[in-house]
């Protein structure tokens, strides 16, 4: 178990070594230790909570660089004030451990004061990728998101970030953020992790009642099954349709999108397009599910 943020955490003698920062200078004196011996750095920034999914992060990080850096920190200025902020799930005592299993060097664990003090005014607001999809039912979504990931690489200097396919639109402003700032930071994208019988691992699945939970898995299927029609030639209206109604039928609702993008930018497909995203976010009860696939 572990019991307080020590610097140095190694509760169990074949774990690797845990460096665990609250402070930025700290943070930055650790990173400036690692680069003076010509490490490369690489960066997994999450909200924590972490899942198998995160930990493929942070093993694919392990697999690039040198140390690996995890972030944990839920970020308020990505959350509407009616959103889930307060009810966000915090297991920080399992997430320490798990991320020693993973081999992971530092973690960053920065309050919410530290992060945005009294006076903080700067937001990035971003237009191509960020627009529509979520951010036509989360407004203030890719703001926060983009403000706290700039301020974390500028804490961080990683040499390469990972961030999952499960927030593919998350995935492309993040590259689009770093290309437009000339951050010179390496974006690399991760395959979404699922469970055996599809769901995305999501940390918000626990929110889930267990019959909710023995439903999430159709919204997988059905993008699935959308794309086959796709395939076969269905007109993307018409399986896009079909796919909303199966959805609906099935006891999803409200459906916020379900949409066939162009994979790189996320806008409107047409002939020439070669690469596509089937995109999804819909409800089910009171938790919101978001899954996307190659289509
Ligand atoms: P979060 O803690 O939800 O902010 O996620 C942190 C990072 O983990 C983001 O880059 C997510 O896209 C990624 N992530 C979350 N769930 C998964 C998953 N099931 N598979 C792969 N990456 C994931």
């Amino acid at each position: 178990m572990v019991k307080s943020l020590t610097p140095k955490l190694n509760l169990t003698p074949s774990l690797t070594p845990l460096i665990a920062h609250h402070d930025l200078n700290a943070l930055r004196q650790t990173v400036r230790d690692f680069k003076a011996t010509g490490q490369t750095l690489g960066f997994v920034p999450t909200m924590g909570a972490l899942h198998e999914g995160h930990l493929e992060l942070v093993r694919h990080a392990k697999s690039l660089c040198d140390k690996v850096v995890v972030s944990i920190f839920v970020n308020p200025k990505q959350f509407a004030p009616t959103e889930d902020l307060a009810l966000y799930p915090r297991t920080q005592t399992a997430d320490l451990e798990a991320l020693m299993r993973v081999g992971c060097d530092l973690v960053y664990l920065p309050s919410p004061d530290h992060i945005y003090p009294q006076g903080f005014a700067t937001k990035i607001d971003m237009a191509g990728p960020a627009l529509g999809l979520e951010s036509d039912f989360r407004p203030h979504f890719f703001a926060g998101v983009a403000t706290v990931v700039t301020k974390l690489f500028m804490q961080v200097t990683p040499d390469v970030a990972i961030f999952g396919h499960k927030d593919y639109q998350q995935l492309k402003v993040v590259e689009t953020l770093v290309l437009d700032l000339d951050m010179g930071i390496k974006i690399v994208g991760h395959p979404t992790r699922r469970e055996p019988d599809g769901l995305a691992m999501s940390s918000r699945n626990a929110y889930l009642s267990q019959k909710e939970r023995a439903l999430a898995p159709k919204l997988y299927e059905t993008l699935n099954a959308l794309k086959a029609d796709l395939i076969n030639g269905l007109p993307v209206d018409q399986a896009i349709d079909k796919a909303w109604a199966t959805l609906i039928a099935a006891g999803f609702g409200p459906i916020d999108y379900l949409s066939l993008r162009d994979s790189d930018t996320l806008g409107p497909v047409d002939t020439n397009t070669d690469n596509r995203r089937l995109l999804a976010a819909l409800w089910l009860g009171s938790t919101r599910l978001i899954d996307n696939i190659e289509a």
